[in-house]
């Protein structure tokens, strides 16, 4: 009837399969770096000294966390509060 009756072609159609399901890596690691090179503009645009030369310590990271919470501020400086943040349990417990 057409169908082989081989274990090694149904493994091989079920992985295909299987693949085609997921998202696949190239796509996904296509726009990961579509958005880095974003970030990368902005930051380029925004001037990226400034933004981290206004961010001195745990003080001004934690001015920031209302905004930060509530997703208002420009993407190069939540980056860098979520960048403290990762090191810094002090300011995790208020965030
Ligand atoms: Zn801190």
């Amino acid at each position: 009837m057409g169908y082989e009756n081989n274990p090694k072609k149904e493994l091989e159609r079920a992985v295909t399969a299987l693949r085609e399901d997921q998202p696949d890596q190239e796509t996904m690691q296509a726009a990961g770096q579509r958005v880095w090179q974003r970030l990368g503009e902005e930051a380029q645009a925004s001037k990226p000294v400034s933004v981290s030369e206004s961010i001195h310590g745990c003080e001004d990271i934690r001015a920031l966390l209302p905004e930060h919470r509530s997703g208002k501020l420009p993407t190069a400086k939540a980056l860098l509060v979520a960048d403290h943040l990762r090191e810094c349990v002090a300011c995790r417990k208020e965030s």
